[in-house]
C-alpha cells in the first residue's frame, strides 16, 4: 500500500505544559487502544478509510455464561469471554485470563493489541484474548479445572488449531493450558490437537524457552535499538542502570538477562513494594529472598521504597513489567530515565506518552518489545503441527532474529517519519509507538486488500 506521511502540523496537540492543568485521563484500555490506532492511522493518507472501523472493532465477541457446582455443593454462575479481534493474518492468538475485575472491553482491547503485536513480529496469527470472571485465589484446583473445562466446551468450535489458539495470561498457567488441550482433545478425537493451545507443559508439547521468551524478547529488542545508536547517551546495555517494576515471569527474567548482558539492576518491585540499591542488586540474593518470603521487599542490604517511588528512580532504562496504566499524566513528570521498555501491556498512558516525549524520554512500545512471548508461542504451534522438538539454542536464535528485524523495521520507519517532517533528532515529530502502530496497520491493511474484500 502506497503511503505518504503527513506534515508535522498534523501531529496531535502536545501543548499541555503544567501538571496542574492536566485533564483527567480516560484509562479505559479499549479507548486507549482506539486512540493509538487513530493517532497512527492519521499518518496514512492513502489508507482505505473504510477499513478503520473494521480494524478498530473486534471481528467476533463471544460471551458465555454457565453454572459450576463448587466443592461445598453450592452452584455458582460464571461469565467468560473470547474476543477474536482480527483473523486476516491467520488464526486468532492470545491469552486466557482469570480475574474478578475482567471486563469485555478489557478483553477486546487486549485482543486488538495482539493483532498489532503479531503483525509487527510477523507471526501468521490474528489477535484474540479471553477470560473468565473469577477469583482464582479463592478457588480450589478442582473448581479451576471444572471452570476451565466448561469454558472450553462452551467455546466449542470457536477455538481450534487453525481457528483461534489460546495461551496463558493473568492467573492461568501451564496446568490451565493442559486442561484446555485435554478438554478440546476429548471433544475432537482422532486428530492432532496439540496446536489448539500454547504455553503447555513440555510433556504435552510445550516449547523450550517459552517461560523466558517475553523477558528475553525485551532484551533482544533493547540491544538492537541501542546497537543502532538511537540514544547517544546510552550506547549499549553494558553498564546501563536498570529499574524494573514487577518481579514475576517477565520482570525477573528481564532482570536476570539484562544483568547477564552487563547492566546493573538498581531497583525492582512486586505487589508488596520496591527495593533499591544504588550500586546494583545481587539478583541471586533477591530471588532467594522472594522464594522464601514471597516478596522482594526486605532483601538484605537493600533500601525499601514504595512502588510509586520505583517509577521515579534515577536510571538509564526503566522496565515496567507488572500492570497497565502505571505511568500516567499524574506521575510521568517524575520519571527519570533515558529509555522505557514496555514489557507489560499498556503500562504508559497516552497522556504520559506526551509528557515523556517532551522530556526526551524514549519509549519502546509494548507491541514491539513484549512480542517475544507470542513469537515462541508460534514456535510451539509450529513444533506441534510438525511433531518436532526444537533445541533451546535454535529457539533463542530465531527469537533474536525476529525481535531484531521488528526493531529495525520500526526504527527505520521512525527515522523516515522524522526526516520527512524535517526533524531528524530524537525530539522527533512522531514517537516510536506511533511508528510501530503504523508498520502494523500497514501490514494488516496490505494483507486485507491482497486477500480481497469478500465476496
Ligand atoms: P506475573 O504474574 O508473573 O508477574 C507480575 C508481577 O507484577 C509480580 O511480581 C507481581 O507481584 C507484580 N505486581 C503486581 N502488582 C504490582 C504493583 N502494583 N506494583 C508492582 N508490581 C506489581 O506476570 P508476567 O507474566 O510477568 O506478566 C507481567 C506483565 O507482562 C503483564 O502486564 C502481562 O500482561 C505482560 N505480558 C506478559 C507476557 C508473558 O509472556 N508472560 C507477554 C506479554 C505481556
Amino acid at each position: 500500500m502506497a503511503e505518504r506521511i503527513k506534515k508535522k502540523t498534523d501531529k496531535p496537540n502536545v501543548k499541555r505544559e503544567s501538571e496542574a492543568a492536566l485533564p483527567a485521563e480516560n484509562l479505559d484500555p479499549f479507548e486507549i487502544s482506539r486512540q493509538r490506532f487513530e493517532q497512527a492511522a492519521a499518518y496514512l493518507v492513502d489508507f482505505k478509510r473504510g477499513l478503520i472501523d473494521f480494524f478498530k472493532n473486534p471481528k467476533r465477541t463471544i460471551a458465555v455464561c454457565y453454572p459450576v457446582q463448587m466443592d461445598d455443593g453450592s452452584v455458582h454462575t460464571f461469565h467468560g469471554y473470547r474476543v477474536l479481534h482480527n483473523k486476516v493474518m491467520g488464526p486468532g492468538k492470545g491469552g486466557i485470563r482469570y480475574h474478578p475485575d475482567l471486563t469485555a472491553d478489557e478483553v477486546a482491547a487486549l485482543a486488538a493489541l495482539m493483532t498489532w503485536k503479531c503483525a509487527l513480529v510477523n507471526v501468521p496469527f490474528g489477535g484474540a484474548k479471553g477470560g473468565v470472571i473469577c477469583h482464582p485465589k479463592h478457588l480450589s484446583e478442582t473448581e479451576l479445572r471444572i471452570i476451565t473445562r466448561r469454558f472450553v466446551s462452551e467455546l466449542g468450535d470457536n477455538i481450534g488449531p487453525y481457528i483461534d489458539v489460546p495461551a496463558p495470561d493473568m492467573y492461568t498457567n501451564q496446568q490451565t493450558m493442559a486442561w484446555i488441550y485435554d478438554t478440546y482433545d476429548a471433544l475432537h478425537p482422532g486428530q492432532n490437537n496439540r496446536p489448539v493451545v500454547t504455553g503447555k507443559p513440555l510433556e504435552l508439547g510445550g516449547s523450550l524457552g517459552r517461560d523466558q521468551a517475553t523477558g528475553r524478547g525485551c532484551l533482544y529488542a533493547t540491544e538492537r535499538f541501542l546497537e543502532k545508536q538511537r540514544l547517544p547517551q546510552l550506547p549499549s546495555i553494558t553498564g546501563a542502570r536498570v529499574a524494573i517494576q514487577g518481579f514475576g515471569e517477565v520482570g525477573a527474567t528481564a532482570a536476570r538477562l539484562f544483568n547477564e548482558a552487563g547492566a546493573s539492576i538498581v531497583a525492582v518491585s512486586d505487589s508488596q513494594g520496591a527495593i533499591v540499591l544504588e550500586q546494583g542488586l545481587d539478583l541471586t540474593r533477591v530471588m532467594a529472598h522472594k522464594a522464601e518470603n514471597g516478596t522482594v521487599v526486605g532483601t538484605a542490604e537493600t533500601q525499601t521504597i514504595s512502588n510509586a517511588e520505583l517509577l521515579g528512580v534515577d536510571c538509564d532504562i526503566l522496565i515496567p513489567a507488572a500492570l497497565g496504566n502505571q505511568i500516567r499524566g499524574d506521575n510521568a513528570a517524575s520519571v527519570s530515565t533515558s529509555l522505557i521498555v514496555e514489557a507489560a501491556n499498556n503500562p504508559v498512558t497516552p497522556l504520559a506518552d506526551e509528557i515523556l516525549y517532551r522530556k526526551g524520554i524514549v519509549v519502546l512500545p509494548d507491541i514491539l518489545v513484549n512480542g517475544g512471548g507470542v513469537v515462541v508461542s508460534f514456535f510451539e504451534w509450529v513444533q506441534n503441527i510438525s511433531n518436532e522438538v526444537w533445541e533451546l539454542e535454535d529457539i533463542n536464535q530465531k527469537l533474536r532474529q525476529r525481535m531484531h528485524r521488528a526493531v529495525e523495521t520500526v526504527t527505520d520507519r521512525w527515522q523516515a517519519l522524522n526526516t520527512i517532517s524535517g526533524d531528524e533528532t530524537n525530539g522527533a515529530a512522531a514517537d516510536i509507538r506511533t511508528a510501530a502502530w503504523i508498520v502494523a496497520i500497514e501490514r494488516l491493511a496490505r494483507a486485507t486488500l491482497q486477500r480481497g474484500i469478500w465476496p
